[in-house]
């Protein structure tokens, strides 16, 4: 059993001093309620207030964390909510986490549809709002993984659920209002555990940023709120397991930010560079990791030993790819496909450009293949004036030819 001190919630129209007395007075109630808690068989919450004022929910989070209550909670206001001003919630929500003990599960209040769920998961609520599938059936809603369904407007149940699979929409439209009610709130309830389900599911085999993605394809209040969860990959980088038990897929540009690129950047940039070798950019294709593939194979091993070359290879999902991280997680088990958007070859060249330039080589060997090799090899001229940059055509078929020619030029 978990109950909530006797806290003030801030609400949707305070204004900020008005939020910052919420919180204060939220944290004199919590010092009066912890002396007096005695019962050891309840689980007592510590709401955070502020409500919109993210300042205050961030002084509210640091100040109620340093209580030891076994939950707590965000109040979130529900016309932030209804608004679909889901910007403002992963503020709020980040401001929280940041304060709080990890370690406690965290509720978030008012939040009970399930096409939110995945959503504020990632952003590491664990509890949500036990009223919500209720409400929304008091008012005709059917609740479904990609939104609100009207009653009045169904023609067809998609859900298999004990309920719909033994009425048809029709039918329940017919039926006295309490029992209406209630059939259509069991739906509602069954909807969300089985979204409950999927995300659990989704989270062992560590593809909840998958669902996410093709989450927010449902509604374009759904791409603005992952695009405003993107804005903070680095802090969920920190909580995103190094190594999980699948690989991960790149579906563009929304891919580009998701916290496994975020940390691949970073160790990249950590990696030790040797200056002034001879650079070899390879095309990294769908085989990998990448220098097994038969087409880079052959050039591969005849000069990955020389030690005055350095190998990369160009990538669509990571960009750069140095030899050394070619079979680190979870760069091989990566599953990507080419857009042949103009302006991702010309972003990911970009990536490829600075990391060259990084390496101040001696001179590079770009094997030049399609046309990310022809943005790459212009990039790479305008990159740097004094670079010396050979381009050779992949010939598919002929590595052999192609390695050859550059043991020719590397003297
Ligand atoms: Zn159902």
């Amino acid at each position: 059993m978990s109950r909530v001190i006797l806290d003030f919630p801030t609400g949707f129209h305070s204004d900020a001093r008005r939020a910052g007395w919420t919180v204060d007075e939220t944290v004199r109630r919590a010092d009066e309620a912890l002396k007096r808690i005695k019962r050891k068989d309840i689980l007592w919450v510590g709401p955070v207030q502020g409500g919109v004022h993210i300042k205050e929910v961030a002084r509210s989070a640091v100040e109620m964390g340093k209580r030891p209550f076994s939950i707590y909670a965000l109040g979130s206001p529900t016309e932030l909510m209804e608004a679909q001003r889901f910007d403002v919630l992963v503020d709020m929500i980040v401001a929280a986490k940041k304060g709080l003990p990890h370690a406690r599960p965290l509720h978030l209040f008012g939040a009970g549809h399930p096409a939110m769920f995945p959503f504020i998961v990632a952003l590491g609520c664990d509890l949500f709002d036990s009223a919500a599938y209720a409400l929304y059936a008091r008012t005709g809603r059917y609740l479904t993984s990609d939104g609100t369904q009207e009653l009045a407007e169904i023609e067809e149940f998609s859900c298999m659920c004990r309920i719909c699979d033994s009425i048809t929409p029709e039918e329940l439209r017919h039926l006295d209002t309490p029992e209406r009610e209630q059939l259509l709130s069991k739906h509602n309830l069954l909807a969300c555990f089985s979204e409950l389900h999927r995300i659990r599911e989704a989270i062992r085999r560590g593809h909840l940023w998958e669902l996410l993605e093709h989450r927010a394809y449902a509604n374009p209040a759904f791409k603005k709120f992952l695009a405003k969860i993107i804005q903070h990959s680095s802090l969920l980088e920190q909580f995103t397991p190094t190594v999980k038990p699948r690989g991960i897929s790149h579906f563009g540009e929304a891919s580009n930010n998701r916290p496994e690129m975020v940390r691949y950047s970073v160790r990249r940039s950590r990696v030790r560079v040797e200056r002034g070798k001879f650079v070899i950019l390879l095309p990294g294709r769908w085989r990998r990791p990448y220098h097994e593939d038969p087409r880079n194979l052959p050039i591969v091993s005849k000069l990955a030993n020389r030690s005055n070359v350095s190998i990369c290879f160009y990538t669509i999902p990571f960009g750069p790819v140095p030899m050394e991280l070619d079979e680190t997680f979870p760069l091989a088990q990566t599953e990507s496909f080419d857009s042949h958007d103009p302006r991702m070859y010309g972003q990911k060249a970009e990536q490829v450009a600075a990391w060259v330039k990084r390496l101040s080589p001696k001179q590079v060997f770009l094997i030049s293949e399609g046309e990310y090799g022809a943005t790459l090899g212009k990039e790479l001229s305008g990159a740097t004036s004094n670079l010396k940059v050979i381009r050779v055509q992949a010939k598919g078929s002929k590595p052999d030819r192609t390695v050859g020619s550059i043991i020719r030029r590397l003297g």
